[in-house]
């Protein structure tokens, strides 16, 4: 790498390989060795860390450093019910909006997502599954939609990298296209209908492992009343702790 890249060229491309699965959920995030990579000094590799962090797909460990994410059952569950209100909605709007007519960005997609397919293509596949819900987003013109659902999209790669040994797509053939269709033709009630059934399908589609060891109720097994247990929380003032802020 010759040319020296921003932050946001940095944060992009680290990004991009977590989206993509190139980077596995628990890989550790060394300062020192992105700032070497990136030929940049660690304090602005600590501040790409901290953005990355804030957007959920990194956390950061007091003394120990950063590491790609490890989504929780949990987390993907409430990823799911906000993907299922959110793209609802986007669905909803676009088949208002294009009733009628063709969206050539959304068919060029379509057409490079079966290509990866008929080729054998996993990766660029696993890739272009997930940019066909981020490509919707973008044409509501509507930038908390795109920046919500291109989020939620980079958290439910990580589970699909974290539980799914096969990885290969988390999207089932056909459904992106006949999601399309609907929104084409104005369909406002079936383009809904259609994208709520398809996240129903790829959360189920992920396999979970058969015993998580977070979710072990304690409480129960040793009769003791349950105390709560502010997870959350904990994750965020940690990552607060680990960057001094
Ligand atoms: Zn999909």
């Amino acid at each position: 790498m010759t040319a020296h890249l921003t932050n946001q060229e940095i944060y992009e491309r680290i990004y991009g390989a977590i989206s993509q699965r190139k980077l596995a959920p628990g890989t550790k995030l060394s300062e020192e060795r992105l700032a070497q990579t990136f030929h940049a000094s660690r304090t602005r590799v600590r501040e790409v860390l901290m953005r990355l962090s804030q957007e959920l797909v990194i956390e950061l460990h007091h003394n120990r450093g950063a590491f790609v994410a490890s989504p929780t059952p949990r987390d993907l569950r409430d990823v799911f019910n906000v993907r299922r209100a959110l793209e609802r909605a986007i669905a909803a709007q676009l088949s208002a909006t294009y009733a009628g007519q063709a969206i050539a960005v959304m068919r060029s997609h379509l057409e490079r997502e079966a290509r990866a397919r008929t080729s054998g293509d996993r990766a660029a596949l696993a890739r272009l599954t997930g940019e066909f819900h981020l490509r919707l987003a973008e044409i509501t013109d509507n930038r908390l939609f795109t920046d919500s659902v291109r989020r939620l999209v980079a958290l439910t790669s990580l589970a699909i990298a974290q539980y799914d040994a096969r990885a290969s797509s988390a999207c089932p053939e056909h459904e992106h296209g006949d999601i399309v269709a609907a929104i084409e033709s104005g369909d406002v009630r079936r383009a809904e209908r259609l994208m709520l059934d398809h996240l129903d399908h790829v959360e189920q589609g992920i396999q979970l492992p058969a015993a998580e060891p977070e979710e072990i109720d304690f409480a129960a097994i040793f009769q003791v009343e349950p105390a709560d247990k502010p997870r959350k929380r904990a994750v965020a003032a940690r990552a607060r702790k680990a960057t001094g802020s």
